[in-house]
C-alpha cells in the first residue's frame, strides 16, 4: 500500500499541495500554512481512493475556509469520482485532468493531460483517437467518451 503523503510548496499567495499515495479513512489532509489565498491540489500521484477517503476529502474541502481552491492533474480514477460525486470538487476549479487511452491493436495504454484553458481555446474538443507509437497508427482510442470527462467543465 502506498502511504499517503502531502507536500506543501508556497509561492507568493499560492500554496501548492501535492498529494500522493492512498486516500482512505486514515488520511489526514494537511492544514494549509497560509490563512488566505490560493490552494492548488495536485492529484497526479494519488494511486487509490476509497469511499471513506472520498468522504473525508469532501469534508476537508468544505471546512477549508476562505481560499480559492483549484485541483490539477487529476488521474482517471479521481475524474471518475468527480463525475459521480459532484461534491468532490465543490467550488474548486478543475485545472487539468488525465484522459486515458488504449490501443485496440497492441493494448498499449497512455494517459494524456488535458488542461482546461487549452481545451477552451481549441474549441472544447478532446481527441478521441491518438497516435500509437508502437503500431505507428492512429489506433489509440479514448477509454469512455469525451463528454463524460468534461461534464464538470461545461457547467
Ligand atoms: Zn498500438
Amino acid at each position: 500500500m502506498d502511504k499517503f503523503k502531502s507536500e506543501l510548496t508556497l509561492k507568493g499567495d499560492t500554496l501548492s499541495i501535492k498529494l500522493s499515495g492512498h486516500i482512505n479513512e486514515d488520511t489526514l489532509f494537511p492544514v494549509p500554512s497560509i490563512k488566505q489565498g490560493n490552494l492548488v491540489f495536485n492529484f497526479s500521484e494519488v494511486t487509490y481512493i476509497n469511499s471513506l477517503g472520498i468522504r473525508s476529502w469532501v469534508n476537508y474541502l468544505k471546512n477549508l475556509g476562505n481560499f480559492a481552491v483549484a485541483l490539477e492533474e487529476c488521474p482517471p480514477q479521481i475524474v471518475r469520482q468527480m463525475i459521480m460525486t459532484p461534491s468532490f470538487a465543490q467550488n474548486a476549479k478543475v485545472l487539468s485532468i488525465y484522459v486515458p487511452y488504449s490501443c485496440d491493436d497492441c493494448n498499449s495504454k497512455k494517459t494524456v493531460l488535458v488542461e482546461r484553458a487549452e481545451w477552451e481555446k481549441t474549441g472544447k474538443q478532446i481527441s478521441e483517437k491518438l497516435h500509437c507509437d508502437k503500431c505507428n497508427e492512429n489506433s489509440l482510442e479514448m477509454d469512455g467518451d469525451s463528454e463524460q470527462y468534461v461534464a464538470f467543465w461545461d457547467t
